[in-house]
Parts: C-alpha cells; sequence; structure tokens
C-alpha cells in the first residue's frame, strides 16, 4: 500500500515519514533525498536537477517518474511505501496511479496532507541551513507549491483518500495521527473517508 505525505516545503513531513517508517517497518522513499544523493554523487541526473533545485523549481516530471516507477514495481505483498515528496504534480499523480493501478496492493491508499501556517513554515526552512534554504529560494519553492503541488489536494480529496494531519504541533502527537491513520487502513480499507 502507497501512502502519499503532501505538504508545503518545511512542514516536517520528512522528518515525521522517517520516524514512523523506522517504528513500524515501512519503507519510506525521499525523492528530495534520492535527488540530493544523485548530486552529491556528481552523477548526469544530479548535475541536471542540482541547478533546479537551487532555484526552487521542480524537476522535471519525466524524471521524477522515471526516478520512483522503479521501486513502485517492486513494492512487496503487504509493503506500506510511505512516498514523501512525490507525487508534487497532477501529471505525476497520474502516472504513479497508472503504475500503481495494474499491480495488486500497490494503490494510494491514503494522502496524508501536513498542513502549518506560512510563517511556521519559513521559520522552519531557514533554522534548517540546507543549500536550497535561502530567504530567496524559500519563497519560490512556496510559491511552486501553491501552484502546481497544492492542487493534488483536491485531486486525492475526491478520490476519498486524504486526511489531515495538523503539522504545527509536538512531533509525537503528529507521529500519533500519522501511525494511526495507516496503521487502520491496513486493517479496514474502507475506513478512509
Ligand atoms: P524536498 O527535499 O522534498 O523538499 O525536495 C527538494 C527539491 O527536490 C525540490 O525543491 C525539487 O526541486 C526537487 N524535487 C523533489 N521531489 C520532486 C518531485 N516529485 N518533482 C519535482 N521536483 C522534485
Amino acid at each position: 500500500m502507497i501512502a502519499i505525505l503532501l505538504g508545503a516545503p518545511g512542514v516536517g513531513k520528512g522528518t515525521q515519514a522517517k520516524l514512523a517508517a523506522e517504528r513500524n517497518g515501512w519503507t519510506h522513499l525521499s525523492t528530495g533525498d534520492l535527488l540530493r544523493d544523485e548530486v552529491g554523487r556528481g552523477t548526469e541526473l544530479g548535475r541536471q536537477a542540482d541547478a533546479v533545485m537551487k532555484r526552487g523549481e521542480l524537476v522535471s516530471d519525466q524524471l521524477m517518474v522515471d526516478l520512483v516507477a522503479g521501486r513502485v514495481a517492486r513494492l512487496a505483498p503487504g509493503e506500506v511505501l510511505l512516498l514523501d515528496g512525490f507525487p508534487r504534480s497532477l501529471p505525476q499523480a497520474q502516472a504513479l496511479e497508472a503504475r500503481a493501478g495494474g499491480q495488486r496492493g500497490a494503490r494510494v491508499g491514503l494522502a496524508l496532507y501536513f498542513t502549518a501556517p506560512d510563517r511556521v513554515l519559513t521559520e522552519r526552512l531557514l533554522g534548517r541551513g540546507r543549500a536550497d534554504d535561502t530567504r530567496e529560494v524559500i519563497a519560490r519553492r512556496l510559491a511552486v507549491y501553491r501552484e502546481t503541488t497544492e492542487p493534488l489536494v483536491a485531486h486525492y480529496r475526491a478520490r476519498g483518500v486524504l486526511r489531515e494531519i495538523p503539522a504545527d504541533r509536538a512531533i509525537e502527537e503528529i507521529q500519533k495521527d500519522l501511525i494511526r491513520s495507516v496503521r487502520e487502513l491496513r486493517t479496514d480499507p474502507s475506513s478512509v473517508s
């Protein structure tokens, strides 16, 4: 089963996904981490992605779908995959559904939508100190998020799989909501409304 983590940059979904995956034996796949690894190794993909990431823009849908498709194809029966940072656009969501649809157990069962006020997002991003976390790039990333990624909220709500998780709270409070949502779905696939 695939659970998507949606939300603005800085909302803390990566931290949450990593922790929940470690504690429950789930798989965590962060496309941002995959790209940073490619950049670090100086691969051709890394070189292409680096410039885009430094501007706060999105890497092309085709590259991203290729990067994630192999992992989705290898999903084991009963495996829970927390997808962190993908999909980030409607074409990516459609490509994921097309690929996951052909496989038993690989459907998108849940879209966890992490929310926090903009002020909190910017503070968290500035505090993180990553290369793409300067004030100017942060503003661009938030704008790109609103324009390209936020429409996915309506997309997954219409499919009946959206769960909102207020993320301006203590880490353990958020963990409880995340883990409960995934576990409920695993025992009763009809429970998400
Ligand atoms: P993240 O660590 O998820 O904030 O991702 C860091 C950067 O990687 C983003 O600002 C994008 O430039 C790029 N990126 C990560 N995931 C995707 C995706 N699914 N589509 C396009 N670009 C992505």
